[in-house]
């Protein structure tokens, strides 16, 4: 019997701009279902960026971009994506 995969859990997802970022860590540190983590890779600058190491747990709520001081992440959750195609206000 094949086990069964389990469904997706993810609710959003995140879009980091890896070049603003100064990597000081605070949307690792302030996700509350810890599933960024900075990359092991720099940007131009010489900055760890932070990287979504376990999508499946993200649930799109944008605290870390509340957090970011830089405006380097965001993140939306995927009810909401159509809308922000369509050019929609959130
Ligand atoms: S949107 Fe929320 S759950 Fe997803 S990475 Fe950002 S803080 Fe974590
Ligand atoms: S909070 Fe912003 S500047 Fe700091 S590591 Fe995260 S994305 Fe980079």
């Amino acid at each position: 019997m094949n086990a069964v995969k389990p469904a997706n859990k993810a609710k959003g997802t995140v879009f980091v701009r890896e070049e603003t970022c100064k990597g000081c860590s605070y949307c690792v540190d302030f996700c509350p279902t810890h599933c960024l983590e900075l990359s092991p890779g720099f940007n131009a600058r010489g900055y760890h960026y932070p990287t979504l190491a376990r999508a499946d747990d993200c649930t799109g709520c944008d605290l870390c971009g509340l957090y970011c001081p830089d405006f380097a992440i965001f993140a939306v959750r995927f009810r909401d994506l159509e809308k922000l195609r369509k050019g929609r206000v959130l």
